[in-house]
């Protein structure tokens, strides 16, 4: 069974000061996590969490995970000024981009963030822009199918992101040449991986090839990022991973392949997103339809433009209708959102219990790539974050919309004007 973060009453006293929809975050949730990640890597002295700012890009999220020791991963100029709006700084920021226009380098650098190259052309391509760091991280695509004990977990060799293995070398004793004295290698070759070996195997990719490119090119390996991926339960049914497992696998594997080879120092980082915030956020919405035709229709005042996950990868979300956990779950629909798309469906076939206009529905497991993937289409307006605090209370962490807002970048202000509403 899912339990919601959130009681009714809780709820129906936010939504007197803002109605639905809108994104609700757990503070608790979300610390009492990033301690026990800090925690299952306390072994290695310099572990840190680089948090993926594109899964939750709001500040006051941000902040909390930034007392709680993280740092910020960031892809894009946008991504970095939040992170340095945030108070993020240097070695703070990790930049890993891809497709990296100039000026985002530019800014990059002025933040002393860390860069992760995506791509050896980039070496030269941020040597014209700026002067190259002491500290650099080469992301690495090892090619082919990525298998766990025969299981096919990704096809990295149809992932657009990092340099081949030959490249690392290569680019290694360019960027040798280039003054740089320590180096990064960072992979990410599995998303929401629900298995408690995706990092430890990935960490022994990684190891493995740091050690290789040591003997290679006498470089300094300061760190391994084993990047985002860990996944988490969306479905009941689903057993989350054991952190604590994952980093014992991870402590197993840098015995066995780092401190022998005299690379003991080490640091490992990270650059979770969904792990860190998935669980700890959810939508909260109002029924405002049914509709009885060939099937069973439940409308809400919340759509695809507020939550992209199921119409996009046809992820499960759970769904509790609050105030009804206790009655049977015997009736099947589909529980939608109003876009002009047939595939905005929060869920299909679902069973639930009988749902009534009003109800109040929670949408779980959206705290990461949830409001993120937000967007416009149809006119619909993103919906409000609030932050449910440890101490009960609750914050507007940023408004909804409003169509003022979806107006604001036409060159013709006045068309807003004209409108009578
Ligand atoms: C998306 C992304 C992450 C976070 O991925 P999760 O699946 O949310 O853990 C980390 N690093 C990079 C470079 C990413 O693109």
């Amino acid at each position: 069974m899912k339990k919601p973060f959130v009681t009714l009453e809780k709820l129906q006293e936010i939504i007197k000061q803002y109605p639905t929809p809108f994104h609700l975050y757990d503070e608790k949730g979300i610390r009492e996590n990033a301690r026990r990640l800090q925690q299952a890597f306390s072994w290695n002295k310099g572990f840190k969490e680089y948090f993926a700012v594109k899964a939750t890009p709001n500040p006051a999220i941000l902040d909390i995970l930034r007392q709680e020791g993280c740092g910020a991963d960031c892809s894009s100029f946008t991504e970095l000024m939040l992170a340095q709006a945030v108070g993020f700084t240097g070695d703070e920021i990790m930049f890993s981009s891809n497709v990296t226009p100039r000026e985002d380098f530019a800014y990059a650098h002025k933040l002393n963030a860390i860069i992760n190259f995506d791509d050896i052309t980039h070496i030269d391509f941020f040597s014209q822009i700026a002067p190259m760091p002491e500290t650099v991280s080469l992301r690495y695509n090892p090619g082919g199918q990525f298998k766990i004990s025969n299981a096919i977990m990704d096809n990295p060799g149809e992932a657009k992101y990092g340099l081949t293995r030959a490249q690392l070398t290569e680019g290694i004793k360019k960027l040798q040449g280039m003054g740089v004295k320590h180096f990064g290698l960072h992979a990410f070759l599995a998303s929401n991986t629900k298995t408690n070996d995706y990092y430890p195997e990935l960490a022994k990719i990684l190891f493995t090839t740091a050690v290789e490119l040591q003997r290679e090119t006498g470089a300094h390996f300061a760190f391994i990022n084993l990047s985002g991926g860990v996944g988490i339960p969306y479905h009941p049914e689903e057993q989350p991973v054991d952190i604590f497992a994952i980093g014992e696998g991870v402590r197993r594997a840098y015995e066995e392949i780092l401190t022998p080879a005299g690379m003991g120092d080490v640091a490992i980082y990270t650059e979770l997103g969904r792990y860190m915030l998935g669980p700890y956020g959810c939508l909260v919405a109002t029924v405002l339809h049914e509709k009885h035709i060939h099937k069973d229709y439940i409308g809400l005042d919340a759509c695809a433009a507020n939550l992209m996950r199921p119409a996009m990868y046809g992820a499960y979300h759970h769904i509790t209708v609050m105030g009804k956990e206790d009655l049977p779950c015997d009736h099947k629909y589909d529980v939608t959102g109003g876009l002009c798309e047939n595939n905005d469906k929060f869920a299909i076939d679902r069973m639930l219990p009988k749902i009534d206009i009003g109800d109040l529905l929670v949408i779980h497991d959206t705290g990461a790539h949830g409001f993120a993937m937000g967007y416009n289409y149809n006119g619909k307006l993103r919906s409000a974050e609030i932050l449910l605090k440890e101490d009960g209370s609750f914050e507007l962490i940023r408004r909804a919309e409003t169509p003022a807002d979806y107006f604001a970048t036409l060159n013709h202000t006045d068309y807003f004007k004209k409108c009578l509403f």
